[in-house]
């Protein structure tokens, strides 16, 4: 769990979450049971539906399969809750000039959309952290000028799209004299209200690349990334460089769901691959930062992925990373549940 606040002595903490979604209609009509639930705050089962309960008994095993994680949330859980597990946390972080990821990850329907956005009765987290992040600012010292900054965009096969303004085609990314990542032209909105940025993000949200496919009518076939820079300069010393940058990174990932599902073809199988790619490369740099504690960040390959060049930053060094592992409580999505929750658990 991620308790320290900055200044600790690990320099990069991580936390994986799940959240179990509601049944929904659908699933209902089609007589699913429930085979995904909550044990307590940090422990989940997931049933095999197709084990035959006496074959099981015999063989002296289980048809239940745990799996552990720093926070759980089933339906019971409110957007407030799972806002102030996760990402909550992070915000004083970023205010102090440290970087923070938050993911949503999971396959086609499981509340991805729902967690970072959210709906207009029941906002996600990105509207909680903008208001908590604006808070924070007003109550920070006095002696320093804040600014903040947002773009949005999308990466789609490998390719990053400005959701702010779709008009400027293919961006490219580059990383400057300091080994910063930068997009080059992307859109970056000085702002001071979280209500102006969820205006941006609605309007930016209608832009996203989003294809049928059998699974699901909208599936998202891209990585939404909203990033937010907190700049600061002391008002104190005569010097004008900035003294402190924070970013902070809300994804909202590519469904995760498998080819063999979807029915594929040639289109939608080359996103699949890109998405497997961007989502083997994440797993694989979350995973070695993880282990290694931030000290192993030289030997991650970021380069795998447009993802995770992007998040260079915000993964190694001076960060702190959350991922929010979405899934369907329901029967009739078991394989795909059972992939997801092995997922999450290498990322750990
Ligand atoms: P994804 O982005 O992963 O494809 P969505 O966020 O679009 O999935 O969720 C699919 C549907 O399920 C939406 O109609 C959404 O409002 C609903 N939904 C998802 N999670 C929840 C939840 N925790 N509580 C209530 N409804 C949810
Ligand atoms: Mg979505």
């Amino acid at each position: 769990m991620m308790k320290d606040l900055p200044g600790d002595s690990k320099d990069h903490q991580l936390t994986v979450a799940l959240r179990i979604r509601p049944m929904n209609e659908a699933e209902i009509e089609e007589g699913a049971t429930l085979v995904a639930h909550k044990v307590d705050n940090q422990m989940v089962v997931l049933m095999d539906p197709s084990e035959d309960p006496d074959d099981v008994l015999r063989a002296n095993r289980s048809r239940e399969k745990t799996y552990m994680f720093d926070v759980a949330f089933d339906f019971t859980a409110t957007q407030e809750d799972v806002y102030v597990a996760t990402m909550k946390n992070l915000i004083e972080g970023v205010i102090s000039g440290y970087n923070a990821t938050v993911f949503a990850y999971g396959p086609t329907g499981t509340g991805k959309t729902y967690t970072m956005l959210g709906i207009d009765s029941e906002p996600g987290i990105y509207i909680r952290t903008l208001n908590d992040l604006f808070k924070a600012i007003e109550e920070a010292s006095e002696d320093m000028d804040c600014s903040v900054y947002m773009s949005y965009l999308e990466i789609y096969n490998e390719m990053i799209r400005d959701l702010l303004n779709p008009a400027s085609g293919y961006l490219d990314l580059r990383e400057d004299a300091k080994g910063e990542i930068r997009i080059a032209g992307i859109t970056e909105v000085s702002t001071s209200n979280a209500k102006e940025i969820m205006q941006l993000l609605t309007k930016g949200n209608k832009q996203r690349t989003q294809e049928p496919t059998a699974a699901n009518k909208t599936s998202s076939r891209s990585h939404a990334i909203l990033q937010v820079t907190v700049k600061q300069k002391s008002r104190v010393k005569n010097i004008n460089e900035e003294v402190r940058v924070g970013k902070l990174f809300m994804v909202d990932l590519a469904g995760t769901e498998r080819a063999a599902q979807t029915q594929n073809r040639g289109m939608r199988m080359k996103e699949g691959a890109h998405i497997n790619r961007s989502m083997l490369a994440l797993a694989n740099c979350i995973n070695a930062l993880s282990e290694k504690g931030g000290k192993g960040a030289q030997f991650v390959n970021y380069r795998d992925s447009k993802l995770t060049r992007l998040l260079k930053d915000a993964l190694g060094g001076n960060s702190r990373t959350v991922m929010i592992t979405h899934i369907s409580p329901a029967s009739t999505n078991f394989e795909e549940s059972r992939n997801t929750l092995i997922y999450a658990d290498k990322a750990k």
